[in-house]
C-alpha cells in the first residue's frame, strides 16, 4: 500500500518531502504553487533539483499534484474558460518539471450551461491542454467530486463521457475520493455497497483507470452532496469503509492521501490507524 497525505509546500515545494516523511507518508500530495491564486512566479531549477532529491532522501515513492481550485475546464464564461485553460497548461508543465506524473483536477461546474455542455467544455479543455503541452508523460486525473450546486463528476458515467472524448485516453484517470463518493451516493460503508459500488466502477470506467485515490471520512451523509471532509473514523462513513480498501490488492500501488481537516497534526495518527487496518 502507498499511503500519505496531502502536506503543505510552504517556503517551497523541496520541503514536502520531509514534511510528508515527518507524519510517516510512503506517498504524498502538493499543490505546486499557492492555490488560492491565479499567477504565480516559474519553478526554480534549484527549487526542481532539491524537491527530487528529497524525494529519493526521505524515501517518497509517489508524488501527485492537485490543481488550483480557481480552476474551472467546464466554465461557460469565454474569459474564465481562457484563463482556467492557461492555468491549467501552467499546472501540467510545472508537474512535468516535477517529474511528477499524476495532476488530480476537479472537473469544474457547468454554471447554468447544463450538463451536457459542461461535461463537453472539459473534454475540449483537456485536449487543448494536451495539445499545447506536446510530449510529456503527465497524466490527468480527474476527481469524483460530491456533486453539490452545478459541478460536474459525480457519477462514473459523467466522469466516463468526459474520457471518452479525449483525444489521449492513456494518459487519463480518476482519483477515488472516499467523502465524495459517499456524498454523491456510492454506500462505500457496507461490504457489500463497497462490493456493488467498485463493480459499477469496473463496467463503466474500468478499475485499472483508478489511479489515485484520497482518504477521508465524510460529515455528509450518505447522497449530501456536502463536500465536507472529517478524520478517519469521525464521520459517517465511520472506520468500516477504509478496511475494505486496505485489504483490496486492486489497490495495492495506487497512491491514496488523506485530505483530513487536521491535516499535519493529525496524518500521524489516521495513518497508522489505516495500517492497523490492514489483515495480514
Ligand atoms: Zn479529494
Ligand atoms: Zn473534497
Amino acid at each position: 500500500m502507498l499511503l500519505g497525505a496531502h502536506v503543505s509546500i510552504s517556503g517551497g515545494v523541496q520541503n514536502a518531502p520531509q514534511r510528508a516523511r515527518d507524519v510517516t507518508c510512503d506517498c504524498m500530495q502538493i499543490f505546486s504553487k499557492n492555490q488560492m491564486q491565479w499567477r504565480s512566479k516559474p519553478l526554480e531549477a534549484t527549487e526542481i533539483s532539491q524537491f527530487k532529491e528529497n524525494l529519493g532522501k526521505f524515501d517518497i515513492r509517489e508524488t501527485v499534484i492537485h490543481d488550483s481550485y480557481l480552476i474551472n475546464l467546464a466554465s461557460p464564461d469565454k474569459t474564465l474558460l481562457t484563463k482556467s485553460r492557461e492555468a491549467f497548461l501552467d499546472e501540467a508543465v510545472r508537474a512535468d518539471q516535477l517529474g511528477v506524473r499524476y495532476l488530480i483536477f476537479h472537473p469544474g461546474a457547468h454554471v447554468g450551461s447544463g450538463e451536457q455542455a459542461g461535461l463537453r467544455t472539459v473534454a475540449e479543455s483537456l485536449n487543448w491542454v494536451r495539445k499545447e503541452l506536446g510530449s510529456s508523460s503527465v497524466e490527468f486525473i480527474i476527481e469524483i467530486t460530491a456533486g453539490q450546486g452545478s459541478v460536474l463528476g459525480h457519477s462514473f458515467e459523467q466522469l466516463s463521457r468526459i474520457i471518452d472524448v479525449l483525444d489521449d485516453q492513456k494518459r487519463a484517470g480518476i482519483c477515488f475520493d472516499t467523502c465524495h463518493a459517499y456524498a454523491a451516493g456510492y454506500d462505500v460503508k457496507t461490504r457489500s455497497g463497497y462490493e456493488k459500488t467498485f463493480a459499477h466502477l469496473d463496467e463503466v470506467l474500468g478499475v485499472e483507470m483508478v489511479k489515485a485515490m484520497h482518504l477521508n471520512d465524510s460529515k455528509g451523509k450518505l447522497g449530501s452532496h456536502l463536500d465536507r471532509h472529517d478524520s478517519i473514523g469521525s464521520g459517517f462513513l465511520g472506520i468500516e469503509c477504509f478496511k475494505h480498501l486496505m485489504n483490496d490488492d486492486r489497490w495495492e500501488s495506487v497512491p491514496m492521501v488523506l485530505e483530513t481537516p487536521q491535516a499535519e497534526k493529525n496524518y500521524a495518527n489516521e495513518l497508522k490507524t489505516l495500517r492497523s487496518l490492514v489483515e495480514k
